[in-house]
């Protein structure tokens, strides 16, 4: 999620306000007929699952170690996807790539027939949030580059691990379905996952089992507290002119930008509360004696629904023409991402609550919870270390506008408006960073993020169990879908038809950074994890 751990909190104290917490079995909840008591059969192949996965722990850590160390941002996640597909592939998995004209976009495909259980999670890291993982203080690997500040390095290893022990069981016993995986490509700029359903890549699916790096082993249903958005940026062409010898000859192309911000910024009081919008000037010209001829500004749009995202683009579009006229300048627009305010799946969301129990969290050890505290002391904030109990389910079909409270967005919404998803939350990170910050990344190399992502994995691949073993699941999951989530509003995507994926972006800032960062990438073969490479000592407190 292009989002802070808080958002967990913040949906979670949304949740217990809201009174909709239920102590129910998750059958009972549902509002459909009950389903069938889950086998013995079923109990024993989920105790192998994690049994396996358990075995698989080595694995699953070189996994989430080296893509930590790999530290790529959107649209250039190539050293990701190759050693992630290479690994897939080795396991008999089908791999596509590209998917829908993005390079670093893939599916791997394994299994026959129904259901069709899609596993996914994003890969993309946070530009200038490099940090040595298990130090509890801001300590670079290298100062200035990309780093996974917001833990996207974990969630898909989670997903490998668990489909590969789901497929050995499904060998095994001859179990019918198929699994696809699939990485969000660029999700911090939310660039693709509206392009991925126009791609049809999840026309088959019958389920998208969704997973992000939190605090703590949750899911929610129905609609999120977060925001969609339109990622936006607006383009000015003037005239250069020498800035001291002929100015009255140029038209500045940053005036228009300035003019547009301050225009945004004042119109700001005076839009709804709910809207989050921000800038970036990612052209504000070359030098101060050239009149710039070309300036950028880079907008996200953010609000809680399609039409008031619309309304807040529709403003930008008119600002910046009358910023084009105020400075006799050309103005264009083009679209760099979208996301639609996500809604989970109830039935789906029960079912993994019930494997969120069975699991449980992980045994955290002294060494970790001092990694926490020493953060959390750090910054300032409340020193609450590991999380120590599970997350009530939390869930609501409809929450009004004044119930939600986060800011953020994910594209992920888009998908759960074509296939019922849940996204699973899994405790590799701890309450502590602001989000999108170094912050955010000192645990995700660490036992810590290991840990998390062995307890999610098992959660991930029972799920797909219960999916693969019950029909009558994927059948209420679809009836939610059909009959409660979509009966009054009908998915129309913020891309338009001729808008192109972003795949240009980061290029320039991965060129600069990559020969550098392929010094600290991680060696597997010579290093039992990654902080034995970077002789880091664990944990690294003040
Ligand atoms: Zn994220």
């Amino acid at each position: 999620m292009e989002s802070t751990l808080r958002l967990q909190s913040l949906v979670f104290v949304t949740a217990l306000l809201l009174v909709v917490l239920s102590q129910a079995p998750p059958a009972a909840q549902s509002g459909a007929p009950s389903p069938p008591a889950a086998s013995p059969k079923l109990a024993g192949y989920k105790r192998d699952l994690a049994v396996d996965i358990d075995s698989m722990k080595e694995f699953t850590q070189q996994m989430v170690d080296s893509v930590f160390s790999f530290g790529e941002l959107g649209f250039q996640e190539v050293e990701t996807s190759r050693y992630l597909t290479g690994i897939l592939k080795q396991n008999g998995f089908r791999i596509e790539q590209p998917v829908a004209g993005i390079p670093t976009a893939w599916t791997a495909t394994w299994g026959t027939g129904k259901p069709v259980i899609a596993l996914g999670s994003d890969v993309d890291c946070i530009p200038q949030a490099s940090q040595k993982p298990g130090v509890a203080y801001h300590d670079p690997i290298i100062e200035g580059a990309p780093g996974h500040g917001e833990g996207h390095n974990s969630g898909m290893p989670m997903n490998v691990t668990a489909a590969l022990a789901l497929k050995r069981l499904m060998e095994r016993e001859h179990i019918a379905g198929t699994i696809v995986l699939w990485p969000g490509i660029a999700e911090e700029l939310l660039a693709t996952k509206a392009y991925f359903v126009r791609a049809g890549v999840f026309k088959d699916a019958d389920v998208v089992l969704f997973a992000h790096v939190g605090s703590n082993l949750g899911v929610g249903w129905g609609d999120s507290a977060g925001t969609g958005l339109v990622s936006v940026e607006y383009s000015f062409k003037g005239e250069s002119a020498h800035a001291a010898a002929a100015p009255w000859r140029g038209r500045s192309a940053l005036d228009a930008v300035e003019l547009m911000d301050v225009g945004w910024n004042f119109r700001r009081e005076h839009l709804r509360p709910q809207q989050r919008s921000h800038y970036v000037i990612s052209n504000g010209g070359d030098q101060p004696n050239v009149v710039p001829p070309n300036a950028t500004v880079w907008y996200y749009f953010r609000e809680l629904d399609y039409e008031h995202i619309k309304d807040l683009w529709d403003i930008g579009n008119r600002m910046s023409k009358a910023a084009a006229m105020m400075t006799d300048t050309e103005a264009s627009m083009r679209v760099l991402g979208s996301a639609w305010p996500a809604h989970m799946n109830k039935v789906v969301a029960e079912t993994m609550y019930a494997n969120i129990k069975g699991v449980g969290l992980p045994k955290w050890s002294a060494d970790d919870e001092k990694l926490a505290v020493a953060l959390q002391h750090e910054l300032k904030v409340p020193e609450v270390g590991l999380a120590k109990e599970i997350q009530p389910l939390r869930g609501k079909e409809k929450l009004a506008d004044n119930e939600k409270g986060f800011g953020g967005s994910d594209d992920i919404g888009d998908v759960s408006w074509n296939v019922p998803t849940v996204t699973l939350n899994y405790p590799a990170n701890f309450e502590a960073g602001p989000g999108h910050n170094w912050a955010n990344g000192v645990a995700m190399a660490t036992p810590i993020a290991h840990k998390g992502v062995t307890a999610g994995a098992k959660v991930q691949a029972m799920t797909a169990l219960d999916l693969m073993m019950r029909p009558e699941l994927v059948t209420q999951a679809w009836d939610y879908f059909k009959n409660v989530q979509t009966k009054d509003r009908k998915y129309v995507p913020l891309i338009r038809p001729d808008d192109k994926p972003a795949i240009w972006l980061n290029e320039q800032v991965m060129a600069k950074y990559r020969p550098e960062m392929q010094k600290y990438y991680y060696d597997p073969t010579k290093y039992r994890t990654y902080l034995e490479q970077l002789g880091i000592k664990y944990p690294t407190v003040r």
